[in-house]
């Protein structure tokens, strides 16, 4: 049955992508505004893959407090990444950065390994039927950043990308058409805020749902930003909490937080998180995909 209410919003969680090429300060700028957010930096996690560059930046802390880290190595499965989340989610983080979800896609043992290997096992030329074995792992380390109870920052690396074009003699040649971050296709669209850094260490907005950061503006993201951020992050009402784990529920797939809550509270009488509403039902979290009827499917 559908059930219309009145526009709110609610606290939420950072989901902040920043992508660049190597070099541009992607982690850097990472730090600061985690800082800007936790004011602590024992607070702060980043899940290293790039051969412990994370602590290149130990000395941003001064004081006794540092950040964490913990490094993930080749093969970068998705399961190792959804395992690094959920220890830092369980070690009271704030803020966890992910540093670099790229090696989750175009890394060894990432993504494209693993469509590789699907098609391998095929023996047919039909690449398209391979992403059936692919797609259900990309939306859960999605979902896990999506949901997660902490605010994630994630670094992307990006590329220069090339395509061919004529002349005015029609002769082809190849030209720069920007710079294409290293992953799957749309996780702009799920992010409350995509950063992109230049050479220069400045960010252009390039995505946003937040009123006082505006697409196309270009920033020096410092400290000051996490604050800004944050501000806008705790406007609103307190999320509804499970009724189960007592923990703030997270949007999930296409519904934001009070849809999440209604939903379970129709089917179960008290207003779940999509885990706990996954276990009342003991769900094979195997077939999940983002559509809607999908999502209903798995909290029904
Ligand atoms: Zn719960």
């Amino acid at each position: 049955m559908f059930n219309l209410s009145e526009a709110k919003k609610s606290k939420a969680k950072l989901r902040l992508a920043i992508d660049g090429p190597s070099g541009s300060g992607k982690t850097y700028s990472a730090l600061l505004i985690a800082y800007g957010i936790t004011d602590d930096w024992s607070k702060i996690a980043v899940i290293d893959t790039e051969r412990e560059s994370a602590n290149l930046y130990a000395d941003l802390c001064n004081g006794d407090k540092k950040y964490l880290t913990g490094q993930i190595n080749a093969p970068f499965t998705p399961k190792k990444y959804l395992d690094a989340i959920k220890v830092c989610e369980e070690s009271g983080i704030e803020v966890i950065i992910i540093d670099s979800l790229t090696h989750a896609w175009t890394a060894e043992g990432g993504l494209l390994d693993i469509h590789d290997e699907a098609v391998k096992r095929q023996k047919t030329a039909n690449t398209y039927t391979a992403w059936a074995d692919v797609t259900p792992l990309h939306r859960k380390l999605v979902d896990a950043i999506l949901t997660s109870p902490c605010h994630i920052i994630c670094t992307v690396r990006s590329e220069t990308e090339y395509a061919q074009e004529k002349d005015a003699n029609g002769k082809t040649k190849v030209v720069k058409v920007g710079m294409k971050p290293q992953f799957r296709k749309g996780l702009d669209y799920e992010m409350t805020v995509v950063f992109s850094m230049g050479q220069d260490h400045l960010a252009t907005i390039n995505k946003s749902r937040i009123n006082t950061f505006l697409v196309n503006d270009v920033i020096q993201p410092s400290k000051e930003t996490g604050k800004k951020l944050l501000e806008w992050l705790n406007s609103g009402d307190d999320l509804p909490t499970c009724s189960d784990c007592g923990k703030p529920i997270q949007p999930f797939g296409d519904m934001n937080s009070i849809g999440v809550s209604l939903y379970t509270q129709r089917k179960y009488g008290r207003s779940l998180c999509s885990e706990c509403a996954k276990k009342a039902k003991e769900l094979d979290y195997k077939e999940i995909t983002n559509t809607t009827e999908e999502i209903e499917d798995v909290l029904d």
